[in-house]
């Protein structure tokens, strides 16, 4: 069981019970499955739900921006309504995964506290990923609810993190939101744990430093430092010609937008930057890294030509270990690749269909599609 346990994930893991209990039995069951299931996979440890294609932000490094008709062919789909969420948690409860929900903005979905509430009413562990600009709104219904975890993107110092955003005052308006929500939950059981995630590109990777230290003194839990996806026209170009060969998928919904510019990074002073952070212990703030590479890793991921991880086993394990539903209720098993919809039929019809066998099998064969390395975060979870 090779890279059964990924070091971030692990010293999570050790923070929190319910979920350490959670993540292991999914990567025993996705272990398994990869190894034993010809093609056929044991129920996910980990499920993860994009609540709405709808953003209030246009992010410079967003994909979605940069690919403009991916987000209109997500919100052209529609948007489960609370019945067919509740639906959707009713089948997968009984098998117990960590439930990650974001978005686009899930702040925007108007069922957002209803599902939030439900989902936490069956006593799963549930994390979040917000843009943060509702958090002073909505802070007190979070600590209410019971949300274990969420995850801020902050992508710099005020002045940097507002230009990538290209909207001024976000960066003060989270800011206003953490704090609005350390007071509330004081009042409450402690939860959610704050995470801070900065997203490397060639916009920010200079501003690493000082971003630490304003993290410091904010008091977060965690910086989670994760490198940038992106793909080259030629890796975009591979991978839509194997997908209608394989697969007869033509359409992209998902990868033109991470074809840029953002990955022209001095990779030498970065990666010296972040081997100085990993030596670094510092008292009130954890910093993780995602996927955590060395040195040498990072110097190549940021290079020109194929990139290997020495760290990680280069195949993909994502559709044995998690499930993506879509806002509209589509179980993808990979991105471009919807299996069944979860709004007509139940969970365990749709995991093992004769369509995500097939996938599985091809997958196995083949352990990674030109993507994937760099352009999907599943790759290293
Ligand atoms: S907040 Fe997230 S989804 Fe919205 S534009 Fe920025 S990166 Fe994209
Ligand atoms: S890593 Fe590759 S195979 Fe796995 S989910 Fe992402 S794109 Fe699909």
């Amino acid at each position: 069981m090779k890279r059964l346990l990924v070091k971030s994930s692990f010293q999570k893991a050790l923070d929190r019970p319910l979920f350490a209990a959670n993540y292991l039995k999914g990567k025993v069951r996705a272990n398994l499955g990869y190894k034993l299931g010809r093609g056929y996979a044991l129920l996910p440890g980990r499920v993860f739900f994009a609540l709405t294609g709808r953003c209030n932000l246009r992010c410079q490094m967003c994909p979605q921006t940069n690919h403009p008709s991916f987000r209109q062919e997500i919100v052209r789909k529609g948007e489960a309504d609370i019945k067919g969420l509740q639906k959707m948690i009713d089948d997968i409860s009984p098998f117990r995964p960590i439930l990650m929900v974001s978005g686009g903005e899930l702040f925007l979905h108007p069922s957002w506290f209803d599902f939030l509430s439900y989902i936490k009413a069956k006593g799963l562990y549930c994390s979040i990923g917000t843009n943060g600009t509702f958090l002073e709104r909505d802070a007190s219904e979070l600590v209410r609810i019971g949300v274990d975890e969420i995850s801020v993107s902050i992508d710099g110092p005020e002045s940097i993190h507002d230009e990538i955003r290209g909207l001024p005052g976000t960066y003060a308006a989270i800011l206003r939101g953490i704090q609005h929500l350390k007071e509330e939950k004081k009042k409450g059981i402690g939860k959610p744990r704050v995470t801070i995630i900065f997203t490397i590109s060639s916009l920010n990777f200079q501003y690493l430093p000082e971003m630490v230290e304003q993290m410091e003194a904010l008091r977060v839990d965690t910086l989670r430092i994760s490198h940038l996806n992106f793909l080259d026209q030629k890796d975009f170009d591979n991978h839509m010609h194997l997908f209608k060969g394989l697969f007869g998928i033509e359409q992209d919904t998902s990868w033109k937008g991470f074809v840029s510019d953002l990955h022209h990074i001095n990779a030498n002073p970065l990666a010296e930057t972040i081997e100085t952070l990993r030596s670094r212990r510092n008292g009130n703030l954890r910093i993780t890294f995602f996927p955590d590479f060395q040195k040498e890793e990072i110097i190549q991921y940021y290079s020109h030509g194929p990139f290997y991880s020495k760290s990680f086993k280069n195949a993909c394990l994502a559709p044995w270990d998690m499930a993506i539903v879509g806002p509209g209720g589509e179980l993808i098993l990979c991105p471009n690749y919807v299996i069944g919809n979860l709004c007509e039929q139940g969970f365990r019809e749709i995991w093992n269909n004769e369509k995500a066998r097939f996938f599985r099998k091809i997958l196995l064969k083949m352990k990674s599609f030109p993507v994937c390395s760099r352009g999907c975060c599943f790759f290293y979870v």
